[in-house]
């Protein structure tokens, strides 16, 4: 019995120091202006390791069935673009350059592309070769997806299952049944690759990716005409897989044009350096 009110009560304290000690932000403003508390009670190392664990069984399945990295050029031209970006995530976190990224391409048809917590992305050929990507829009869509891992976008959602997932543990202590433990792996394939984004966490990705684009030398507008080609397809039979992880609004394109004219400094200025 007295087990059962230790765990109840550490577990309650760890609900309540959560709630009222974690609204942290480990992001820079930039020039975009990001700015927004954030509720992180999963650890970083914690989360980053599971992402980690989990992109290596994604890679270690598209290799048994012969879908990765298959087209060296494009393999190429993608790493290219993400190894000009990443110097300038410091904008956002001064140790984000120094992250284990990782950057592979999955053949498939899907319209798809992510980044795991911690930097490890997944372009999908499908949206390369369907929506015909310039290099612009790919940085577009690296710009953004880089942003969800440097803003923790995964381990706030992370954290916010968590908190549900504490609040249900310790009604299973009060009722005897046993606690289970988070599997921060699948957790990672959730909130990467089947969990919508929040409207909060698209718009800040929206943002960031623009800025990022731009400063490594990208024209940050080739963000609207990315997802002016994905509104185009969302209409026909088969919209493009990343909508059901990004949802998609009416006011994002609107938004985009207002952040590239923000950052379109940033890029001149790349242009003019060299
Ligand atoms: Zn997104």
């Amino acid at each position: 019995m007295l087990k059962k009110i230790f765990n109840k009560y550490t577990l309650l304290s760890i609900v309540l120091v959560a709630m009222v000690g974690c609204t942290t932000t480990s992001t820079k403003k930039g020039t975009v202006g990001i700015k927004r508390e954030q509720l992180l009670i999963v650890s970083a190392k914690e989360m980053n390791k599971g992402a980690s664990l989990a992109y290596q069984e994604v890679l270690k399945e598209a290799k048994k069935n012969k879908k990765l990295n298959t087209n060296n050029k494009l393999v190429k031209r993608v790493r290219y673009i993400a190894n000009r970006i990443i110097p300038h995530t410091v904008v956002f976190r001064s140790d984000a350059p120094r992250w284990d990224w990782e950057v592979n391409v999955l053949e498939s048809d899907q319209l798809n592309a992510w980044c795991m917590p911690g930097g490890k992305i997944a372009f999908y050929t499908g949206i390369i070769n369907k929506l015909k990507l310039t290099d612009a829009e790919i940085a577009a869509i690296m710009g953004h997806e880089m942003a969800h891992a440097l803003r923790e976008h995964g381990r706030e959602r992370a954290s916010e299952q968590t908190l549900t997932q504490a609040g249900l543990s310790t009604i299973a202590v009060l009722t005897g049944a046993k606690a289970q433990t988070m599997d921060l792996a699948s957790l990672a394939v959730n909130v990467t690759l089947r969990l919508p984004n929040s409207r909060t966490h698209e718009v800040e990705a929206d943002r960031m990716g623009v800025e990022l684009a731009a400063r490594a030398g990208f024209d940050p507008y080739a963000a609207v005409s990315v997802w002016q080609k994905m509104e185009k397809r969302s209409k026909g039979k088969n919209p493009p897989e990343i909508l059901s992880t990004h949802p998609s609004h009416k006011n994002r394109i609107k938004d985009l044009k207002k952040y590239s004219k923000r950052v379109e400094h940033l890029y001149i200025a790349t242009k003019t350096k060299s």
